[in-house]
């Protein structure tokens, strides 16, 4: 017999009284409490589990850094702010919420292809890190660092010369916008030297959304090979090692959850060789949906039932133009349901039915024929795993409906 794959349990958000609990309340009166419907809502508790499960697996000499592009809500950002050792930013306007936590401006460092001069001199002048992807951003902050007066903190992002295998999305190895070739390093190296700026490190970031120990163990065994090679052409000692991350979560039928036990025993086993070659190096990971990913929910009600030729449709106010990753269509190769729940009917009994939304194309999918406790008009679907790459990552503007407000619980 061929048993159809299913999603894990989602266990994190408690049911009481056939209803699911987020941030320590019924999702009803949550509703009541945000006011409208579709909203996302990411709960504190949560958020903290997750960075102290993290720290309590990896060595306590490796920082952990949020990669805030994940999610950039301010007020989660504040909170995470309080919890993680960094936050790495990708754009100005993440720079300017990243600085508002209070965080020290030395803790956030700024990646990302193609920063303006514009963006690069508010990262100088504000003292946070430049990860420097090209010839041209090294020469953009050799010559606003002396513009302005204040030495630009200059880290190279290298484009390794392999990939984390199995990743959900790559992001080095091979022909990349992102970074510089790991070949083209020590140019890089020389260049930086001849222009005055010294070199505080590396940051290597190999891959996204892996499931897979092994791989995950693979791809940062090599990172740190890479970056001892590298430091061979180095001028300076160096000072800052951002390993990457990729820690991946759950989404679809059948994926089980990343065991951060190997993972952590690797690093620790790698640690007295790291701290020989490169004793000033202070390593760090940045972890986007791993810390946020499994905290968030998004939450739409349900406005219409009907069945079309035999099927049954659920119609909500939300959809695509709030949650493109739930609907199948950020990146996803074949599309597959994220796991959905009708959060004020837990225990109902089941049917199979389709979860779409209000607007007028077939890709605005929630749930695709999924098995879900029988639903009326009024009650209240909820995707889970929703926590990053949801609002901010959705068109919005589509079809013109309203805003969905994000709530931290
Ligand atoms: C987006 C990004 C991340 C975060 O990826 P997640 O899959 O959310 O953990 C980390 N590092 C860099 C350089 C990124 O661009």
């Amino acid at each position: 017999m061929n048993a159809k794959p299913v999603h894990a349990a989602q266990t994190l958000f408690p049911v009481a009284d056939d209803c699911l609990q987020v941030g320590g309340m019924p999702l009803t009166r949550l509703a009541q409490r945000v006011g409208s419907t579709p909203f996302y809502a990411y709960d504190r508790r949560l958020l903290g589990e997750r960075v102290a499960h993290v720290r309590a697996h990896l060595p306590p000499a490796v920082e952990l850094h949020f990669s805030m592009k994940a999610n950039p809500m301010p007020a989660l950002v504040q909170h995470l702010a309080g919890l993680v050792d960094g936050i790495d930013v990708a754009s100005a306007g993440e720079m300017k919420v990243a600085l508002d936590t209070g965080m020290e401006p030395g803790r956030i460092s700024f990646a990302g292809p193609g920063k303006s001069d514009a963006e690069l001199v508010r990262a100088v002048a504000a003292g946070i890190v430049v990860h420097a992807e090209s010839e041209r951003e090294i020469r953009a902050l050799a010559r606003i660092g002396n513009e302005i007066g204040i030495a630009p903190l200059l880290v190279l992002r290298v484009n390794p010369d392999f990939e984390l295998k199995g990743s959900g999305m790559r992001m080095g190895g091979g022909a990349k916008q992102f970074g510089i070739d790991a070949e083209e390093a020590p140019r890089m190296l020389a260049l930086a030297f001849e222009l005055g700026l010294s070199v505080l490190g590396f940051h290597i970031f190999s891959g996204s959304q892996s499931l897979k120990a092994d791989a995950i163990i693979e791809a940062q065994a090599q990172t740190l090979l890479l970056a001892e090679r590298l430091a061979g052409a180095a001028r300076d000692p160096v000072r800052i090692l951002n390993i990457g991350g990729g820690f991946g979560i759950p989404y679809f039928p059948g994926e089980a959850a990343l065991d951060l036990a190997p993972i952590g025993a690797a690093l620790d086993a790698a640690l007295p060789r790291v701290k020989a070659s490169l004793p000033d190096a202070q390593l760090s990971i940045e972890l986007g949906r791993y810390l946020v990913g499994e905290a968030g929910v998004y939450v739409a009600r349900v406005v219409d039932r009907k069945v079309s030729r035999g099927q049954v449709f659920l119609v909500t106010d939300g959809g695509l133009h709030h949650h493109l990753a739930a609907s199948g269509n950020f990146g996803q190769v074949i599309r597959k349901n994220y796991p959905v729940a009708i959060g004020n009917r837990m225990g109902a009994p089941r049917e199979t039915v389709s979860v779409v939304g209000p607007l007028c194309t077939p890709l605005d999918l929630l749930a695709e024929r999924m098995e879900l406790p029988q639903a009326e008009v009024g009650d209240l679907v909820v995707v889970f795993q929703s926590g990053a790459y949801g609002r901010s990552a959705s068109p919005q503007g589509f079809l013109s409906h309203p805003d969905a407000p994000e709530v931290l619980v």
